[in-house]
């Protein structure tokens, strides 16, 4: 942790107790104020970068955001946290307008979240010009430079933020990672002297796995039901395609919704949130869905159709796992799919044509790739992976089931493409080593060669796919419009026995259990799985009563480390990662009984207490009163706030019938209550509180209240405490 304040709030706050990698030198520069910036991958963590400094230092920061849902994802969720946090867009009514000033006013405000084409306006700059500006973020800073996969143009016109505030620094982030963009925002920007940070791109939580697309209900079915209840996202082609498969997957009872250009923005905005309240599991949707989710716990992509690039993969199969759990990619193609977009292509002019099927060619290399899948992935973008084993790749776990003889099967494949010498293409070079005696074959007199028919056994598209596998692995290499096939250099390697190539088993044999990632197992290492579900659904129930995002009342993590811990009260409960003060006086009491009744369950567990939930926790508040512990340090022994505090004593007041307050509280505000509630009657609290003028919060004088009421009651018991 980079100093004591910071540690402390992420600890308080947030609840988490280490930073990742990269986060404590980027709050740094902030602390110092030097311009930085940060290329983190999705999933990171690049948002506690400056969330955190914000809360640390004086005066307001400002953080640029392209989408207004992102904007309102970031401030429920900093809310979430009890942190000050706001945006100013056009989606506000006048009322939250003004609410919003007021706040910033105060100072209440300590992020304030604007749109680029604001943040720019003249009379917006003047206004922040009269406010004490901490620092200024500019997040999903990538959208600045034209060499970006989503730019936009009002970020271009920040350089004039810059301008307006010469001595505030500037901090931008991004996952984009391409030294062309990085310099673009530092130049677009005009950050001086900045510091530079960049993660490697590798998502190494994300399983991915590629499968030739035989059976695609089936194999997407796999998945669906593997990971049942899960969050999902469903890429398709079409729209077409997105609603047949939207149906099919309610049909065997999963709440899928479908999301694509051609429904209603209502609609789509429905379903997108249904599903961030986890109302649905999954949604099925075409490339449309992207920017505007933000759903942390996402578990799983799968594409049942190959992308035309590995950036659009790359950035779709990436909304899996941005909590940094582990998630789960699969991208299911086949032959046709790059038929398809290289007909596409046909439109484009020739060197823009070139540039692309130059791409279409490395996606399809890598679904046809039989190497570790982050490493393909990561050499695209011009970075190396040293690992031998990712452990996080359907290859790596050995997940895919490859050919036990490869050496021999490819041997056939080579010299048969050796001895028809570079006349064939794929196709016409599986007709031969299938045996197919059709005319040409004839004609041509290749039913005579040695290797007609040594593969007899397999079906063609097998021998295809292997042909393809070859290709991708460098053994063969495919020349010409009609891309005739050649024997490589390596490829005579193989042929000599020298080296043996990889070469997936047929998809039609059965595939032996799936393997989960090293780091599945850690994340769910000691997690009660039951408990966890039901925990889940608590939180479902309760994004749904306040119509938030699931993810703002806890993420998948904090739940799984909930099922790990089993906290049982209050103490433990803040113990949990991802359960800072706010959520733990927020939510405990929801939680708790919960956890507890799942521990307790089969253990002989006593009755129910009669005050309901909070049980164990009350119970020690009670053990605390009776020992003659005031309500501060009740509170402080128990981690929990003075009001909760305040309630418990008041539920202890009622239990033993107890009338005096006064070995809790100050006895000259007791008098003071008991006074106003005499004149004003029990039922009249908010009068009582009136009158009060602020001396004292509800909570106490419920505690007073209580002990009247007892007075008041015939033959009350009078107990010691
Ligand atoms: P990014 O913006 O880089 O994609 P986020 O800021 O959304 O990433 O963070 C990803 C996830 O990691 C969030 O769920 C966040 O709560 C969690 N997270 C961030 N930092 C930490 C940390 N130090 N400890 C535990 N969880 C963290
Ligand atoms: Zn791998």
């Amino acid at each position: 942790m980079p100093d004591g304040k910071l540690s402390e709030i992420v600890r308080r706050v947030w609840g988490y107790d280490a930073l990742r990698p990269f986060q404590s030198s980027a709050m740094e520069c902030i602390m110092a104020g030097r311009d930085s910036l940060v290329v983190l991958p999705t999933g990171g963590g690049k948002s506690l970068c400056y969330q955190a400094p914000a809360l640390a230092r004086d005066g307001m920061a400002v953080v640029v955001s392209p989408l207004i849902s992102l904007m309102k994802d970031q401030v429920d969720s900093l809310r979430a946290v009890g942190a000050g946090a706001a945006c100013i867009n056009s989606s506000l009514t006048a009322r939250e307008r003004r609410e919003t000033h007021e706040a910033i006013q105060s100072g209440a405000v300590k992020l304030l979240y604007v749109a680029p084409e604001r943040a720019v306006k003249p009379d917006f700059i003047a206004y922040l010009k009269k406010r004490p500006i901490s620092f200024i973020a500019i997040d999903e800073a990538h959208c600045i430079s034209q060499w970006g996969h989503d730019f936009r143009p009002e970020y271009r016109a920040l350089e004039s933020l810059r301008e307006a505030f010469p001595e505030v620094a500037f901090h931008a982030y991004t996952a984009t990672a391409t030294p062309h963009v990085r310099q673009d925002i530092c130049a677009a920007l005009k950050l001086r002297d900045p510091e530079i940070m960049v993660a490697s791109a590798d998502r190494p939580n994300l399983i991915y796995a590629a499968e030739r697309r035989t059976n695609e209900l089936a194999q997407v079915m796999e998945v669906v039901e593997r990971r049942r209840g899960e969050s999902g996202v469903i890429y398709c082609i079409t729209r077409k395609k997105v609603e047949e498969l939207a149906a099919a997957l309610t049909d065997r009872g999963h709440k899928a919704l479908p999301y694509h250009a051609g429904m209603s923005p209502e609609e789509r905005q429905r379903n997108q949130e249904a599903f961030s309240r986890e109302g649905a599991e999954l949604i099925v949707a075409t490339v449309a869905f992207g920017m505007g989710i933000d759903k942390p716990d996402v578990r799983y992509v799968i594409h049942t159709g190959m992308p035309k690039t590995i950036e659009h993969y790359q950035q779709e199969s990436g909304r899996a796992g941005r909590d940094g759990l582990e998630a789960e990619c699969l991208l299911l193609y086949s032959g046709s799919d790059f038929n398809l977009w290289n007909f596409l292509l046909k439109d484009l002019d020739s060197e823009a044509m070139r540039i692309a099927q130059a791409k279409l060619h490395d996606m399809y290399n890598y679904c046809t790739a039989v190497a570790c899948r982050h490493r393909v992935l990561m050499e695209y973008f011009g970075e190396k992976i040293d690992k031998p084993n990712c452990g996080a790749c359907d290859l790596c776990l050995g997940n895919a089931d490859l050919v036990k003889d490869a050496l021999v099967v490819a041997q056939k494949i080579l010299s048969c493409a050796a001895r028809l010498g570079p006349v064939a293409g794929p196709s016409y070079t599986t007709l031969i080593l299938q045996g197919a005696r059709e005319h040409r074959v004839v004609e041509k007199g290749h039913d005579q060669l040695s290797t007609f028919g040594i593969l007899a056994e397999h079906d063609g598209r097998t021998i295809r796919n292997w042909i393809e596998q070859l290709a991708s692995q460098g053994y063969l290499e495919k020349t010409g419009e009609y891309n005739i096939l050649q024997v490589t250099a390596r490829g005579r390697q193989v042929l000599r026995g020298e080296e043996t190539p990889r070469l997936l088993a047929p998809a039609e044999t059965a595939r032996a259990p799936r393997r989960a990632s090293a780091a599945a197992a850690k994340s769910w290492d000691g997690v009660d799985k039951k408990l966890f579900e039901r925990l889940r659904a608590l939180r479902r129930e309760i994004a749904q009563e306040n119509g938030g995002p699931a993810f703002a009342v806890f993420g998948d993590a904090a739940l799984r480390d909930m099922a790990r811990k089993k906290p049982k009260n209050e103490v433990e409960f803040l113990q949990v990662s991802g359960v800072g003060e706010r959520k733990c006086a927020d939510y405990a009491a929801r939680f708790l009984p919960v956890i507890r009744e799942f521990a307790g369950a089969g253990a002989g567990r006593a009755p129910k207490s009669k005050q309901g939930r909070g049980g164990r926790i009350q119970a020690e508040a009670f053990r605390l009163f009776a020992a003659g512990c005031d309500l501060d340090e009740t509170a402080d022994h128990l981690m929990v706030t003075a009001r909760r505090a305040a309630k418990y004593l008041r539920e202890y007041i009622e239990e033993k019938g107890l009338t005096d307050p006064t070995p809790w509280m100050d006895p000259g505000l007791a008098d003071d209550i008991s006074i106003a509630a005499d004149e004003l009657g029990f039922a009249a609290r908010d009068d009582i509180l009136e009158r009060l003028g602020g001396a004292a919060p509800g909570e106490l004088v419920d505690v007073v209240i209580a002990c009247m009421k007892n007075e008041e009651k015939p033959g009350a018991p009078v107990e010691k405490r």
